[in-house]
């Protein structure tokens, strides 16, 4: 028997943990991007680690929890320090008055999904995207290149809610299509990440910075150095989130000129005019950051009557790592439930 799951999310990844894991089945995970778990991402460079999609996993969902801490533990670390809050005026105040811990790992919150995918015979194929979805005595797919991929008896999909959509309209088995018309539906924010590298230590009281009244610029501003095993001693690596308006509208403009403008925001912000001139920069355009609404549930599923499963945080109705790892353990065992009846 053979499960296909398009996209090494972290939706993706807790789903085939649980199938492999607990089904006869092979599965074959096709991952249009060279690195697992999708929009928790992060890069390496010069010893050096930083995350530039998820912060963090928040450590409030139970199931999740005791997943990392006691079967994914392995290079496990807790972000340190407290989220102050902003105002559009950048008036800075203490506390966020939330005491929930936050997990990463020290080489990069990337190791959630490894850690699932290597607890499985999964096979995982990277840089694999899939364009086409079909059903033809059971379910097809065809790859970037125009490789067929099947027939899969069941299909996992994980890609946000506008990716989903483009690939199950027009299948033909129509409560599948149905669900990638309720997937077009799904609401998205785009955020426009900067980070901001220095050769000095910045000294300030908090681990990161909100904005409250969503009126400024800049959404969160963010503190790698907080994070056990990222950043060497000595330096700093700030990660700077716009706020989705100003995301969307400078989506196309010159990186540099985007990097340039939140480097000068965060400068203030902080209040350290030496963090307007960072010695090293990259940056990161999420068009589809976070979904603002769930899926229809019905839609859900219908399809799944028919074989395919969508997992993920948009299905989960809540933008979060650890929504999208529950719903994805949730869905395997729909999955594998749906194998042995
Ligand atoms: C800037 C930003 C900050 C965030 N901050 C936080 C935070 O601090 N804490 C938190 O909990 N959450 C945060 N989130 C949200 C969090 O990242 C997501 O909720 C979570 O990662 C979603 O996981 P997922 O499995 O649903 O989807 P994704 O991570 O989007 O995974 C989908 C996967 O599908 C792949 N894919 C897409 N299309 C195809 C295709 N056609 N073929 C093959 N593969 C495909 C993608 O490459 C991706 O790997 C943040 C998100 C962003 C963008």
């Amino acid at each position: 028997m053979e499960i296909g799951v398009i996209g090494a999310g972290g939706g993706g990844a807790a789903a085939t943990y649980v199938v492999d894991n607990t089904t006869e089945a092979e599965v074959t995970v096709f991952e249009k991007s060279r690195g697992v778990c999708g929009r928790a991402a992060a890069r390496r460079r010069d010893g050096r680690v930083y995350e530039y999609g998820a912060n963090y996993l928040k450590g409030d969902d139970e199931r999740v929890n005791e997943l990392v801490t006691e079967e994914f533990n392995e290079g496990l670390a807790e972000v340190e320090g407290d989220i102050w809050t902003f105002d559009a005026e950048g008036n800075v105040s203490e506390g966020r008055g939330d005491d929930e811990r936050r997990w990463t790992y020290e080489d990069g919150i990337t190791r959630l999904a490894k850690h699932l995918f290597g607890a499985t015979d999964a096979t995982v194929r990277r840089e694999t995207r899939i364009e086409d979805v079909s059903y033809d005595d059971g379910w097809w797919l065809t790859d970037a290149e125009g490789r067929e991929h099947g027939s899969f008896e069941a299909l996992v999909v994980n890609p946000p809610a506008p990716q989903t959509a483009e690939l199950l309209t027009g299948t033909g088995v129509e409560k599948v299509d149905r669900l990638g018309d309720s997937a077009s539906d799904v609401p998205y924010r785009t955020v426009w990440t900067a980070v901001l590298g220095y050769g000095f230590e910045i000294d300030v009281p908090y681990y990161a910075l909100i904005n409250t009244d969503d009126r400024h610029e800049i959404g969160w501003v963010g503190r790698e150095e907080c994070k056990p095993g990222h950043v060497p001693d000595g330096e700093s690596v700030l990660v700077v989130q716009a706020s989705p308006d100003w995301s969307a509208e400078r989506y196309d403009a010159p990186p540099e000129e985007n990097v340039a403008e939140l480097a000068e925001k965060t400068a203030r912000l902080i209040g350290d005019e030496r963090l307007a001139e960072p010695d090293w920069t990259d940056h990161q355009g999420w068009r589809y950051a976070l979904a603002d609404d769930g899926v229809a549930a019905g839609a859900v599923g219908d399809a799944a009557d028919e074989g395919v499963y969508v997992t993920g945080d948009w299905v989960a109705g809540e933008a979060r790592l650890h929504a999208a790892v529950r719903h994805g353990l949730e869905t395997g065992e729909r999955v594998a439930y749906g194998l042995t009846t």
